[in-house]
């Protein structure tokens, strides 16, 4: 006998205003949608563009499919950018690429590298709007810390970017572009074989600005990076950090399936209201219900919740405690982040002496709770340090 019949399947009144909801958040996304990405000359740029679309632009030139498989080979496994040094392609053809099309990279304004050999870019892209990146290198791999917006519309009190208005998101070109420049930087083309031993082996969304807030175009950018002809990362090595967008949060489980990381930061949501002002909006409690049925989480792939250390604002035993008695029943990690401070911010970091308690309590109860050791703090280059000169434009200028 069918213990569910179908009539209990119907979606529950819930899930109509959820989709309500994600239809406005896209709705905003495309309200603050990057530029088209094509050179003043009018080339267009083919980093970003997803294998259909490239298809397309073959078939537009009259060309076979197999062209767009050369070309996602040249740009995203050899990392070549002139169109002349891609020797599978007759001549001919590739000048006519080169009239039409580019293989770009965001420019280096700045790199900076701290005295713990992390790395930062100010790059700035076509319409001169900057974001940085950060490489973070460990012993035998590293991460790529990528941006998904210039600045954030969310207003988190203990971050550097959260006290820059959101200026405009960043397109699938210029995310993937960010971590190719990032690979240029250290010379790691053609794209390693297998997924050991690379330099830039992970990727972090953990950057400017709320990626779920640009799901587009960050699904697409992941997409490329993920795609076995090119770069290769697998999703189990890409982790996405979220402030807490609930109505997001299962798309991006069910068609991305990377790690996700929330960044919790209070566990009462009085306090969560303050410092992470989403929590207004998507409270504790339906957070943690989404973390719950996070799609492919597991013992096995855990949910990292992050967790900002303010001296005297979140940092008591009585908290750890309490974080312990939320998490029961998601498979959790948490990180627990030193604040980072910047220019002028409000907090102080907890002292070792609370880090060390709460860390006890969280490990007591069978969370694996690294203290994450800040890096790049010299160069301003840490978690919740970023933040660039770029500013919103008059719209009607
Ligand atoms: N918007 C996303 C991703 C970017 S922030 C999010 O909020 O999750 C990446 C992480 O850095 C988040 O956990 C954020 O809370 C944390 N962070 C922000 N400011 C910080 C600071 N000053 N010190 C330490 N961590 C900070
Ligand atoms: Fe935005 Fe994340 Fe900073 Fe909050 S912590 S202001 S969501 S970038």
């Amino acid at each position: 006998m069918n213990a569910f019949p179908p009539h209990n399947r119907v979606l529950p009144a819930a899930d109509g205003l959820t989709e309500a909801e994600r239809t406005r958040i896209l709705a905003k996304a495309a309200a603050f949608a990057p530029p088209p990405m094509q050179d003043a000359d009018g080339r267009r740029e083919l980093v970003g563009l997803s294998r259909a679309e490239l298809e397309a632009e073959m078939a537009a030139l009259g060309e076979k499919p197999f062209r767009a498989k050369q070309l996602w080979h040249w740009i995203y496994h050899q990392g070549v950018r002139d169109f002349a040094a891609m020797s599978t392609i007759a001549k001919p053809l590739q000048g006519r690429l080169a009239e039409h099309f580019v293989v770009g990279r965001p420019g280096v304004a700045t790199e900076q590298t701290s005295q713990d050999g992390t790395r930062k870019w100010l790059f700035a892209f076509r319409d001169g709007q900057q974001v940085e990146t950060v490489y973070i290198p460990e012993e035998d791999r590293g991460a790529v810390c990528i941006s998904t917006q210039v600045g954030c519309t969310l207003s988190c009190t203990f971050c550097h970017t959260g006290t820059q208005r959101l200026v405009r998101n960043l397109s699938a070109a210029e995310i993937v572009g960010q971590f190719m420049a990032a690979r240029d930087s250290y010379g790691e083309w053609p794209t390693p074989k297998g997924e050991e031993g690379r330099l830039l082996s992970n990727i972090v969304v953990m950057g400017m600005g709320e990626p779920l807030y640009n799901y587009e175009n960050v699904a697409k950018a992941l997409t490329i990076i993920m795609d076995h002809e090119g770069i290769g990362l697998s999703r189990r090595r890409i982790t996405l950090s979220t402030s807490g967008v609930v109505p997001m949060m299962d798309r991006c489980g069910a068609e991305l399936g990377v790690n996700l990381a929330v960044s919790l930061h209070a566990v009462r949501d009085d306090l969560r209201d303050e410092i992470v002002p989403l929590n207004r909006k998507y409270p504790i409690a339906e957070l943690l219900d989404a973390c719950r049925r996070y799609p492919g989480a597991s013992n096995a792939r855990r949910i990292t919740f992050e967790y900002v250390m303010l001296r005297g604002v979140n940092d008591s035993e009585p908290e750890a405690h309490e974080l312990v008695r939320l998490l029961r029943g998601i498979p959790a990690k948490v990180n627990l982040i030193p604040f980072n401070p910047w220019p002028g911010s409000p907090y102080r970091t907890s002292t070792p002496e609370a880090l060390r308690r709460f860390a006890e309590i969280m490990n007591a109860a069978g969370y694996s709770s690294p203290i994450r050791r800040p890096r790049g703090r010299d160069i301003l280059a840490a978690c919740g340090q970023l933040k660039t000169e770029s500013e919103r434009r008059r719209r009607d200028a």
